[in-house]
């Protein structure tokens, strides 16, 4: 860039704070609709510092087609109650995949940039201007008609521009191993432990070309301070999979939000959106499928702000991003944490395996494809990888 060119105007019609899921997105579909894009991230490069899981619903699939080569499919859920007795769980036509989420993210980063956005990595955004519907960040000097802050789940741009912060979050901890044999690779092994888990689970995923073995906890309904004990889980886990022994490949964590969107979520010409916005379902906690589905929503709407006189985009994403509400409520109830052994007695009632199965699947089932009774599908139903 050069001085003559910011006489004339500011530099970009969108930055970007944030190369992962929900930026990555918005950005491509940004600079395939015409505007001129850039994205930040602190980071060194795409696939750095990843912090997630990265389990993709299906549905997050078929918001943004991504390379079969970087995911494994795994069709069920089996679910482990505190004694160990466990269900499985699966709905015909439904799946999620595990992934190899830095490759999925150097991806998405080539497939953003030959969309025609400029991407800058090892560039924090730290302050910012807005001067007249033109916001200036300080420090790289960069500026642009629209700023869209997809920084996470504690984000800056929300604190710059006084936007609402996530205020309710799981901590999560995951340990990535080498592959393993006595991981079966057709479920999400999830863990009920309120005593190891309280306020959300523990799972191992057969992931791509590794294991991964993790544990998440919520505060206590008053706010009482809990932190996830991953040896513990491993420890509990050890009969099952022995993963104790396991060479560990990486270690992460992080915050996860669960209090639902973030409000405002917007000021005249900057909004929020992903985890930043708040958009991971409190039940869950997945955050991946919003990332994508409102990534593409928000970039639509900005073009049509900045290109044909379209509404704010504030207003149209605090009218489309979800409200969470039963869910936020089954959040709260389960950070109770309610005694294993009542656990124990009630998962295998009818009325709790529906409620399981709700919160895995829920309408997801492909129609089309639901001759079998969801709780008795073939368990091997697809192709296995
Ligand atoms: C342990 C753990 C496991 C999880 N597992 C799953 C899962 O299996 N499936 C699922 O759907 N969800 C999962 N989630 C949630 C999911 O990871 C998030 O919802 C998702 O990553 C949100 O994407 P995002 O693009 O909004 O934000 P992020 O992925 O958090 O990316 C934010 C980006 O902004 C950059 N950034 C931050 N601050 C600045 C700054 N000041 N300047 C420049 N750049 C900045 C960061 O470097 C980062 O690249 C998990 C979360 C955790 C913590």
């Amino acid at each position: 860039m050069n001085g003559k060119r910011r006489e004339l105007g500011p530099d970009y019609d969108l930055i970007v704070v944030g190369a992962s899921f929900a930026g990555l997105i918005a950005a491509r579909a940004a600079a395939h609709r015409g505007l001129r894009v850039a994205v930040i991230d602190a980071k060194r490069e795409p696939g750095a510092r990843v912090r997630t899981t990265g389990i993709l619903v299906k549905e997050a699939v078929d918001e943004c087609d991504i390379p079969a080569a970087l995911t494994r499919k795994i069709p069920g859920v089996r679910l482990y109650a505190p004694g160990g007795r466990s269900m499985d769980l699966s709905a015909p036509g439904y799946y999620f995949l595990a992934t190899d989420t830095p490759a999925i993210m150097r991806w998405l980063a080539r497939e953003t940039a030959r969309a025609g956005a400029d991407l800058f990595f090892g560039m924090r955004f730290d302050d910012a201007t807005l001067a007249e519907d033109r916001v200036i960040l300080h420090g790289p000097g960069l500026s642009a008609r629209y700023l869209l802050g997809a920084d996470g789940a504690k984000s800056r741009v929300a604190d710059v521009f006084g936007l609402g912060r996530n205020s309710e979050f799981l901590i999560g901890v995951e340990t990535e191993f080498e592959e393993t044999p006595t991981v079966d690779p057709d479920f999400l092994h999830c863990f009920i432990d309120t005593a190891l888990a309280p306020g959300y689970l523990g799972w191992v995923v057969p992931g791509v070309g590794m294991t991964q073995a993790g544990v998440a906890v919520s505060n206590g309904p008053f706010g009482e301070k809990r932190k996830p004990d991953l040896a513990a889980f491993l420890k509990r886990t050890d009969p099952f999979f022995a993963l104790w022994n396991c060479e560990v490949k990486a270690k992460r964590s992080g915050p996860i939000p669960c209090g639902g969107v973030v409000s405002p979520i917007a000021t005249h010409r900057v909004l929020l959106t992903g985890d930043a916005a708040g958009l991971v379902s409190p039940l869950t906690a997945g955050g991946i499928r919003f990332a994508f589905q409102y990534g593409r929503r928000v970039s639509a709407a900005i073009s049509s702000y900045l290109q044909d006189g379209g509404a704010d985009p504030g207003a149209v994403m605090a009218r489309e991003y979800p409200k969470f509400g039963v869910k936020k409520w089954m959040r709260r109830a389960w950070s109770l944490a309610p005694a294993n052994p009542l656990i124990d007695a009630a998962l295998f009632t009818p009325p709790m395996r529906a409620l399981a199965q709700w919160i895995y699947f829920q309408k997801r089932a492909d129609a089309s494809l639901g001759r079998e009774s969801q709780n008795n599908a073939p368990k091997y139903f697809y192709p296995k990888y």
